[in-house]
Protein backbone atom coordinates (compact mmCIF):
# COMPACT_ATOMS: atom_id res chain seq x y z
CA UNK A 1 0.00 0.00 0.00
CA UNK A 2 1.46 3.61 -0.64
CA UNK A 3 1.86 6.68 1.58
CA UNK A 4 1.61 10.16 1.14
CA UNK A 5 2.28 13.11 2.86
CA UNK A 6 0.07 16.30 2.79
CA UNK A 7 1.81 18.97 4.53
CA UNK A 8 -0.72 22.31 5.59
CA UNK A 9 -4.13 22.15 7.05
CA UNK A 10 -5.85 25.27 5.77
CA UNK A 11 -8.46 25.68 3.33
CA UNK A 12 -6.32 23.87 0.23
CA UNK A 13 -5.33 21.35 2.32
CA UNK A 14 -8.94 20.35 3.16
CA UNK A 15 -10.00 20.10 -0.09
CA UNK A 16 -6.58 17.79 -1.49
CA UNK A 17 -6.83 15.99 1.71
CA UNK A 18 -10.91 15.05 0.82
CA UNK A 19 -10.02 13.94 -2.43
CA UNK A 20 -7.00 12.03 -1.80
CA UNK A 21 -9.54 9.95 0.65
CA UNK A 22 -12.14 9.58 -2.04
CA UNK A 23 -8.76 8.14 -4.33
CA UNK A 24 -7.65 6.11 -1.20
CA UNK A 25 -6.45 3.08 -4.23
CA UNK A 26 -4.13 5.90 -5.33
CA UNK A 27 -2.88 7.81 -2.56
CA UNK A 28 -3.03 4.69 0.25
CA UNK A 29 -1.95 5.81 3.76
CA UNK A 30 -3.08 9.55 4.23
CA UNK A 31 -0.78 11.42 6.79
CA UNK A 32 -1.64 15.40 7.13
CA UNK A 33 1.25 17.19 8.93
CA UNK A 34 1.44 20.86 9.78
CA UNK A 35 2.26 23.22 12.42
CA UNK A 36 -0.89 23.10 14.52
CA UNK A 37 -1.94 19.86 14.53
CA UNK A 38 -5.24 20.23 16.37
CA UNK A 39 -5.99 22.14 12.76
CA UNK A 40 -4.79 18.47 11.05
CA UNK A 41 -7.15 16.81 13.54
CA UNK A 42 -10.31 19.19 12.33
CA UNK A 43 -9.63 18.02 8.92
CA UNK A 44 -9.15 14.52 9.44
CA UNK A 45 -12.55 14.11 11.94
CA UNK A 46 -14.70 15.54 9.10
CA UNK A 47 -12.95 13.38 6.30
CA UNK A 48 -13.91 10.00 8.31
CA UNK A 49 -17.31 11.48 8.55
CA UNK A 50 -17.61 12.43 4.98
CA UNK A 51 -15.92 9.57 3.64
CA UNK A 52 -15.51 6.91 5.90
CA UNK A 53 -11.61 7.26 5.44
CA UNK A 54 -9.20 7.60 8.33
CA UNK A 55 -6.27 10.12 8.37
CA UNK A 56 -3.75 10.14 10.53
CA UNK A 57 -2.29 13.64 12.02
CA UNK A 58 0.80 14.74 12.85
CA UNK A 59 2.58 17.99 14.17
CA UNK A 60 5.92 19.65 11.87
CA UNK A 61 6.96 22.82 11.62
CA UNK A 62 8.16 22.70 7.39
CA UNK A 63 10.39 25.90 8.20
CA UNK A 64 12.89 23.03 9.46
CA UNK A 65 14.43 20.28 7.16
CA UNK A 66 15.92 18.40 10.28
CA UNK A 67 12.20 17.93 11.49
CA UNK A 68 10.55 17.41 7.92
CA UNK A 69 13.27 14.76 7.28
CA UNK A 70 12.39 12.84 10.36
CA UNK A 71 8.76 13.09 9.69
CA UNK A 72 9.54 11.70 6.09
CA UNK A 73 11.64 8.88 7.43
CA UNK A 74 9.40 7.81 10.03
CA UNK A 75 5.90 7.82 7.71
CA UNK A 76 8.16 6.78 4.62
CA UNK A 77 5.83 8.40 2.19
CA UNK A 78 5.94 7.95 -1.76
CA UNK A 79 5.45 11.40 -2.03
CA UNK A 80 5.25 14.67 -0.13
CA UNK A 81 2.25 17.24 -1.14
CA UNK A 82 3.22 20.96 0.06
CA UNK A 83 -0.38 22.83 0.70
CA UNK A 84 1.32 24.89 3.32
CA UNK A 85 2.52 27.98 2.21
CA UNK A 86 5.30 29.11 -0.56
CA UNK A 87 7.58 30.46 1.87
CA UNK A 88 8.13 26.77 3.14
CA UNK A 89 8.80 25.21 -1.13
CA UNK A 90 12.34 25.11 -0.68
CA UNK A 91 12.76 23.73 3.16
CA UNK A 92 10.03 20.61 1.97
CA UNK A 93 11.87 20.08 -1.44
CA UNK A 94 15.48 20.27 0.49
CA UNK A 95 13.62 17.23 3.30
CA UNK A 96 12.22 15.30 -0.15
CA UNK A 97 16.12 15.57 -1.71
CA UNK A 98 17.58 14.30 1.30
CA UNK A 99 14.92 11.33 1.61
CA UNK A 100 14.23 10.92 -2.42
CA UNK A 101 10.60 10.99 -2.00
CA UNK A 102 8.46 12.61 -5.02
CA UNK A 103 7.26 16.60 -4.49
CA UNK A 104 4.69 18.73 -5.59
CA UNK A 105 3.48 22.44 -4.62
CA UNK A 106 1.00 24.56 -6.16
CA UNK A 107 2.54 27.45 -5.38
CA UNK A 108 6.05 28.80 -6.41
CA UNK A 109 8.95 30.13 -3.43
CA UNK A 110 8.76 33.41 -1.71
CA UNK A 111 10.76 34.87 0.57
CA UNK A 112 9.01 36.10 3.62
CA UNK A 113 10.89 39.30 3.96
CA UNK A 114 10.87 40.03 -0.45
CA UNK A 115 6.94 40.57 -1.84
CA UNK A 116 8.39 38.84 -4.95
CA UNK A 117 7.97 35.40 -6.42
CA UNK A 118 10.07 33.49 -9.33
CA UNK A 119 10.73 29.68 -9.83
CA UNK A 120 14.66 30.90 -10.18
CA UNK A 121 15.63 28.51 -6.58
CA UNK A 122 13.38 25.77 -7.41
CA UNK A 123 14.59 25.12 -11.13
CA UNK A 124 18.12 25.32 -9.53
CA UNK A 125 17.57 22.17 -7.67
CA UNK A 126 16.65 20.47 -10.80
CA UNK A 127 20.11 18.81 -10.90
CA UNK A 128 19.55 17.49 -7.17
CA UNK A 129 16.42 16.04 -8.15
CA UNK A 130 17.51 14.18 -11.32
CA UNK A 131 20.34 12.98 -9.16
CA UNK A 132 17.84 11.87 -6.33
CA UNK A 133 15.93 9.81 -8.92
CA UNK A 134 13.03 11.99 -7.88
CA UNK A 135 10.24 14.44 -9.48
CA UNK A 136 9.48 17.59 -8.55
CA UNK A 137 6.43 19.09 -9.80
CA UNK A 138 5.63 22.71 -9.40
CA UNK A 139 2.38 25.00 -9.28
CA UNK A 140 0.01 22.04 -9.46
CA UNK A 141 -3.21 24.19 -8.46
CA UNK A 142 -5.79 26.03 -10.77
CA UNK A 143 -4.06 29.09 -11.45
CA UNK A 144 -0.65 27.78 -11.83
CA UNK A 145 -1.73 24.45 -12.75
CA UNK A 146 -4.98 23.59 -14.74
CA UNK A 147 -4.26 26.94 -16.74
CA UNK A 148 -0.80 25.70 -18.01
CA UNK A 149 -2.48 22.20 -18.99
CA UNK A 150 -4.75 24.29 -20.71
CA UNK A 151 -2.11 25.82 -22.64
CA UNK A 152 -0.08 22.46 -22.99
CA UNK A 153 -3.32 21.04 -24.44
CA UNK A 154 -3.70 23.38 -26.84
CA UNK A 155 -0.26 23.16 -27.54
CA UNK A 156 -0.31 19.78 -28.16
CA UNK A 157 -3.90 19.12 -29.31
CA UNK A 158 -5.66 22.30 -30.79
CA UNK A 159 -3.03 24.59 -32.57
CA UNK A 160 0.27 24.73 -34.82
CA UNK A 161 1.29 28.03 -34.06
CA UNK A 162 0.52 29.71 -30.88
CA UNK A 163 0.86 33.66 -30.70
CA UNK A 164 -0.85 34.79 -27.68
CA UNK A 165 -2.47 33.66 -24.29
CA UNK A 166 -4.71 35.40 -21.93
CA UNK A 167 -5.08 33.73 -18.72
CA UNK A 168 -8.72 34.98 -17.06
CA UNK A 169 -9.45 34.74 -13.28
CA UNK A 170 -13.03 35.81 -12.77
CA UNK A 171 -14.56 35.22 -9.32
CA UNK A 172 -18.10 36.50 -8.88
CA UNK A 173 -18.11 34.55 -5.52
CA UNK A 174 -20.34 36.36 -2.53
CA UNK A 175 -19.65 36.19 0.76
CA UNK A 176 -20.92 39.02 2.59
CA UNK A 177 -18.00 40.49 4.40
CA UNK A 178 -16.86 43.92 2.94
CA UNK A 179 -13.53 42.72 2.46
CA UNK A 180 -11.86 39.12 2.65
CA UNK A 181 -9.22 37.10 0.80
CA UNK A 182 -10.66 33.75 -0.46
CA UNK A 183 -6.93 31.88 0.24
CA UNK A 184 -4.07 33.02 2.73
CA UNK A 185 -4.51 36.61 2.93
CA UNK A 186 -1.01 37.25 3.64
CA UNK A 187 -0.11 35.38 0.23
CA UNK A 188 -3.09 36.85 -1.99
CA UNK A 189 -2.74 40.90 -0.82
CA UNK A 190 1.55 40.78 -1.39
CA UNK A 191 0.29 38.99 -5.22
CA UNK A 192 -2.53 41.75 -5.90
CA UNK A 193 -0.82 44.63 -4.27
CA UNK A 194 2.68 44.67 -6.59
CA UNK A 195 3.12 45.63 -9.60
CA UNK A 196 2.06 43.99 -13.27
CA UNK A 197 3.61 42.66 -15.62
CA UNK A 198 3.30 41.26 -19.33
CA UNK A 199 5.03 39.42 -21.82
CA UNK A 200 5.58 40.19 -25.38
CA UNK A 201 7.99 40.12 -28.21
CA UNK A 202 10.67 38.24 -25.11
CA UNK A 203 10.57 41.39 -23.24
CA UNK A 204 8.30 42.07 -19.94
CA UNK A 205 6.44 44.61 -19.51
CA UNK A 206 6.15 46.80 -16.17
CA UNK A 207 2.95 48.19 -15.31
CA UNK A 208 1.35 50.43 -11.76
CA UNK A 209 -0.63 48.22 -9.83
CA UNK A 210 -3.87 47.57 -11.32
CA UNK A 211 -2.84 49.94 -14.22
CA UNK A 212 -4.45 47.85 -17.23
CA UNK A 213 -7.80 46.84 -16.67
CA UNK A 214 -10.56 44.78 -19.14
CA UNK A 215 -14.21 44.09 -19.20
CA UNK A 216 -14.53 40.57 -20.35
CA UNK A 217 -17.81 38.86 -20.87
CA UNK A 218 -17.24 35.31 -18.59
CA UNK A 219 -19.17 32.77 -19.89
CA UNK A 220 -22.03 31.68 -17.37
CA UNK A 221 -21.16 34.49 -15.18
CA UNK A 222 -21.37 37.57 -17.53
CA UNK A 223 -19.43 41.06 -17.74
CA UNK A 224 -16.73 41.55 -14.83
CA UNK A 225 -13.98 44.26 -14.66
CA UNK A 226 -10.60 42.14 -14.99
CA UNK A 227 -6.91 43.54 -13.61
CA UNK A 228 -3.72 42.60 -15.74
CA UNK A 229 -1.34 41.23 -12.73
CA UNK A 230 1.73 39.39 -12.34
CA UNK A 231 1.18 35.36 -11.74
CA UNK A 232 3.58 33.15 -11.83
CA UNK A 233 2.73 30.63 -14.52
CA UNK A 234 3.82 33.45 -17.26
CA UNK A 235 7.45 33.11 -16.15
CA UNK A 236 7.57 29.34 -17.02
CA UNK A 237 4.69 29.22 -19.90
CA UNK A 238 6.88 31.94 -21.44
CA UNK A 239 9.71 29.76 -21.82
CA UNK A 240 7.47 26.63 -22.51
CA UNK A 241 4.93 27.52 -25.05
CA UNK A 242 6.67 27.87 -28.58
CA UNK A 243 6.55 30.44 -31.38
CA UNK A 244 4.48 32.49 -27.98
CA UNK A 245 4.52 36.32 -28.90
CA UNK A 246 2.67 37.67 -26.05
CA UNK A 247 1.04 36.34 -22.59
CA UNK A 248 -0.72 38.16 -20.14
CA UNK A 249 -3.02 37.36 -16.72
CA UNK A 250 -5.89 39.47 -15.75
CA UNK A 251 -8.39 38.97 -12.28
CA UNK A 252 -11.50 40.07 -11.24
CA UNK A 253 -11.82 42.60 -8.43
CA UNK A 254 -15.10 44.54 -6.96
CA UNK A 255 -14.95 47.75 -6.07
CA UNK A 256 -15.52 47.00 -2.25
CA UNK A 257 -11.97 44.81 -2.47
CA UNK A 258 -10.23 47.54 -4.40
CA UNK A 259 -11.24 50.54 -2.12
CA UNK A 260 -10.14 48.21 1.20
CA UNK A 261 -7.20 47.29 -0.45
CA UNK A 262 -6.37 50.68 -1.74
CA UNK A 263 -7.20 51.81 1.79
CA UNK A 264 -5.21 49.46 3.68
CA UNK A 265 -2.00 49.94 1.17
CA UNK A 266 -2.26 53.98 2.18
CA UNK A 267 -1.96 53.43 5.62
CA UNK A 268 0.95 50.86 5.87
CA UNK A 269 -1.25 47.77 6.67
CA UNK A 270 -0.07 45.61 3.95
CA UNK A 271 3.74 46.52 5.00
CA UNK A 272 5.87 43.41 5.39
CA UNK A 273 9.05 44.59 6.94
CA UNK A 274 8.66 45.14 11.05
CA UNK A 275 7.77 47.74 12.54
CA UNK A 276 7.62 48.96 16.63
CA UNK A 277 4.46 48.77 18.47
CA UNK A 278 4.07 49.24 22.07
CA UNK A 279 7.92 47.72 22.73
CA UNK A 280 6.68 44.67 20.63
CA UNK A 281 7.34 44.26 16.74
CA UNK A 282 4.81 43.13 14.58
CA UNK A 283 4.78 42.90 10.75
CA UNK A 284 1.15 44.98 9.29
CA UNK A 285 0.53 42.37 6.70
CA UNK A 286 0.46 39.65 9.71
CA UNK A 287 -1.41 41.54 12.09
CA UNK A 288 -4.09 42.05 9.18
CA UNK A 289 -4.58 38.58 8.45
CA UNK A 290 -5.29 38.09 12.49
CA UNK A 291 -8.13 40.28 12.07
CA UNK A 292 -9.36 39.13 8.42
CA UNK A 293 -11.52 36.18 8.11
CA UNK A 294 -10.25 32.92 7.68
CA UNK A 295 -10.41 31.80 3.78
CA UNK A 296 -11.05 28.43 5.41
CA UNK A 297 -14.53 29.66 7.14
CA UNK A 298 -15.85 31.40 4.36
CA UNK A 299 -17.31 27.87 3.10
CA UNK A 300 -20.64 27.62 4.34
CA UNK A 301 -21.23 31.11 3.37
CA UNK A 302 -20.09 31.85 -0.22
CA UNK A 303 -22.19 32.10 -3.43
CA UNK A 304 -22.01 32.24 -6.84
CA UNK A 305 -19.18 30.91 -9.49
CA UNK A 306 -15.71 31.13 -10.66
CA UNK A 307 -14.80 31.12 -14.30
CA UNK A 308 -10.99 30.64 -14.87
CA UNK A 309 -9.47 29.60 -18.66
CA UNK A 310 -7.12 30.45 -21.31
CA UNK A 311 -8.00 32.31 -24.32
CA UNK A 312 -5.84 30.98 -26.89
CA UNK A 313 -5.32 32.70 -30.41
CA UNK A 314 -3.11 30.95 -33.53
CA UNK A 315 -2.92 29.03 -36.21
CA UNK A 316 -4.25 25.48 -37.37
CA UNK A 317 -3.53 24.50 -40.89
CA UNK A 318 -2.55 27.69 -42.09
CA UNK A 319 -5.64 29.33 -40.66
CA UNK A 320 -6.15 31.47 -37.85
CA UNK A 321 -7.63 30.27 -34.69
CA UNK A 322 -8.70 31.59 -31.42
CA UNK A 323 -10.54 29.16 -28.29
CA UNK A 324 -11.35 29.75 -24.91
CA UNK A 325 -10.47 26.41 -22.60
CA UNK A 326 -12.27 27.20 -19.44
CA UNK A 327 -13.95 25.60 -16.19
CA UNK A 328 -16.85 26.87 -14.26
CA UNK A 329 -17.17 26.04 -10.29
CA UNK A 330 -20.34 26.74 -7.93
CA UNK A 331 -19.07 27.83 -4.52
CA UNK A 332 -22.06 26.19 -2.62
CA UNK A 333 -21.74 22.90 -5.26
CA UNK A 334 -18.32 22.81 -3.51
CA UNK A 335 -19.21 23.66 -0.27
CA UNK A 336 -22.09 20.46 -0.30
CA UNK A 337 -18.86 17.98 -1.68
CA UNK A 338 -16.19 18.68 0.58
CA UNK A 339 -17.16 21.99 2.62
CA UNK A 340 -14.77 24.39 1.17
CA UNK A 341 -15.56 27.58 -1.12
CA UNK A 342 -14.59 26.83 -4.53
CA UNK A 343 -11.21 29.03 -4.69
CA UNK A 344 -9.79 26.19 -2.08
CA UNK A 345 -11.33 23.55 -4.43
CA UNK A 346 -10.24 24.66 -7.33
CA UNK A 347 -6.68 24.29 -6.06
CA UNK A 348 -7.15 21.45 -4.04
CA UNK A 349 -8.19 19.08 -6.63
CA UNK A 350 -5.71 19.97 -9.34
CA UNK A 351 -3.23 18.93 -6.46
CA UNK A 352 -4.88 15.63 -5.49
CA UNK A 353 -4.63 15.20 -9.56
CA UNK A 354 -1.23 16.04 -10.18
CA UNK A 355 -0.13 13.68 -7.44
CA UNK A 356 -2.23 11.16 -8.91
CA UNK A 357 -0.34 11.06 -11.97
CA UNK A 358 2.99 10.52 -10.48
CA UNK A 359 1.79 8.10 -8.25
CA UNK A 360 0.05 6.05 -11.10
CA UNK A 361 3.39 7.10 -13.10
CA UNK A 362 1.09 8.81 -15.89
CA UNK A 363 3.92 11.42 -15.66
CA UNK A 364 7.21 10.33 -15.12
CA UNK A 365 10.77 12.11 -14.70
CA UNK A 366 13.60 12.74 -12.65
CA UNK A 367 14.26 16.62 -11.68
CA UNK A 368 11.42 19.93 -11.33
CA UNK A 369 9.20 20.43 -14.07
CA UNK A 370 6.49 22.91 -14.90
CA UNK A 371 2.89 21.24 -15.80
CA UNK A 372 3.12 22.13 -19.09
CA UNK A 373 6.02 19.98 -19.73
CA UNK A 374 4.23 16.61 -19.74
CA UNK A 375 1.25 15.25 -21.91
CA UNK A 376 -1.62 17.08 -20.97
CA UNK A 377 -4.85 15.07 -22.19
CA UNK A 378 -4.85 12.55 -19.17
CA UNK A 379 -4.78 15.48 -16.54
CA UNK A 380 -7.75 16.93 -18.62
CA UNK A 381 -9.74 13.22 -18.30
CA UNK A 382 -9.40 13.22 -14.92
CA UNK A 383 -9.92 17.09 -14.36
CA UNK A 384 -13.63 15.76 -15.63
CA UNK A 385 -14.02 12.65 -13.83
CA UNK A 386 -12.57 14.83 -10.52
CA UNK A 387 -15.00 17.29 -9.96
CA UNK A 388 -13.49 20.57 -12.20
CA UNK A 389 -15.19 19.61 -15.94
CA UNK A 390 -13.85 21.79 -18.78
CA UNK A 391 -15.33 23.65 -21.55
CA UNK A 392 -13.71 25.03 -24.72
CA UNK A 393 -15.40 28.13 -27.15
CA UNK A 394 -14.44 28.20 -30.57
CA UNK A 395 -14.60 31.93 -31.24
CA UNK A 396 -13.78 33.32 -34.85
CA UNK A 397 -10.60 35.00 -35.22
CA UNK A 398 -12.90 38.01 -35.30
CA UNK A 399 -15.15 37.47 -32.46
CA UNK A 400 -14.61 38.54 -29.31
CA UNK A 401 -15.80 38.30 -25.25
CA UNK A 402 -13.45 41.45 -24.38
CA UNK A 403 -16.15 44.06 -23.98
CA UNK A 404 -13.56 46.79 -23.60
P1 LIG B 1 -3.85 28.70 4.55
O1 LIG B 1 -3.20 29.86 5.17
O2 LIG B 1 -5.32 28.46 4.73
O3 LIG B 1 -3.09 27.36 5.01
C1 LIG B 1 -1.71 27.25 5.06
C2 LIG B 1 -1.37 26.11 6.01
O4 LIG B 1 0.05 25.97 6.04
C3 LIG B 1 -1.82 26.38 7.45
O5 LIG B 1 -2.38 25.20 7.97
C4 LIG B 1 -0.51 26.72 8.15
O6 LIG B 1 -0.43 26.38 9.49
C5 LIG B 1 0.45 25.85 7.38
N1 LIG B 1 1.81 26.34 7.61
C6 LIG B 1 2.28 27.60 7.49
N2 LIG B 1 3.56 27.67 7.86
C7 LIG B 1 3.91 26.40 8.23
C8 LIG B 1 5.10 25.82 8.72
N3 LIG B 1 6.21 26.53 8.90
N4 LIG B 1 5.09 24.49 9.00
C9 LIG B 1 3.97 23.75 8.82
N5 LIG B 1 2.82 24.25 8.36
C10 LIG B 1 2.80 25.55 8.08
O7 LIG B 1 -3.49 28.77 2.99
P2 LIG B 1 -4.34 28.20 1.75
O8 LIG B 1 -4.82 26.84 2.07
O9 LIG B 1 -5.29 29.24 1.34
O10 LIG B 1 -3.20 28.12 0.63
C11 LIG B 1 -2.28 27.04 0.61
C12 LIG B 1 -1.32 27.19 -0.57
O11 LIG B 1 -2.07 27.17 -1.78
C13 LIG B 1 -0.54 28.52 -0.58
O12 LIG B 1 0.78 28.25 -0.96
C14 LIG B 1 -1.24 29.33 -1.67
O13 LIG B 1 -0.38 30.26 -2.25
C15 LIG B 1 -1.60 28.22 -2.63
N6 LIG B 1 -2.68 28.57 -3.58
C16 LIG B 1 -2.51 28.23 -4.89
C17 LIG B 1 -3.48 28.53 -5.82
C18 LIG B 1 -3.33 28.05 -7.22
O14 LIG B 1 -4.34 28.08 -7.97
N7 LIG B 1 -2.19 27.58 -7.67
C19 LIG B 1 -4.70 29.26 -5.45
C20 LIG B 1 -4.84 29.48 -4.02
C21 LIG B 1 -3.83 29.16 -3.12
P3 LIG B 1 -1.18 27.17 10.66
O15 LIG B 1 -2.55 26.60 10.58
O16 LIG B 1 -0.47 26.83 11.90
O17 LIG B 1 -1.10 28.63 10.30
Amino acid sequence: MKTTLIIGAGGVSKVATTKCAMNQSTFGNIILASRTKSKCDDIAKEIKERTGVVIQTAKVDADSVDELVELIEKVKPEIVINVALPYQDLTIMDACIKTKVHYLDTANYEHPDEAKFEYKLQWARDEKFKKAGILGLLGSGFDPGVTNVFCAYAQQYLFDEIHTIDILDCNAGDHGYPFATNFNPEINLREVSAKGRYWEDGKWIETSPMEIKMVWDYPEIGPKDSYLLYHEELESLSKNIKGLKRIRFFMTFGQSYLTHMNCLENVGMLGIKEVEHKGMKIVPIEFLKTLLPDPASLGPRTKGKTNIGVVIKGLKNGEEKKVYIYNVCDHEECYKEVGAQAVSYTTGVPAMIGAKMILEGTWSGEGVFNMEEFDAKPFMDELNKQGLPWKILELTPDESFEVI
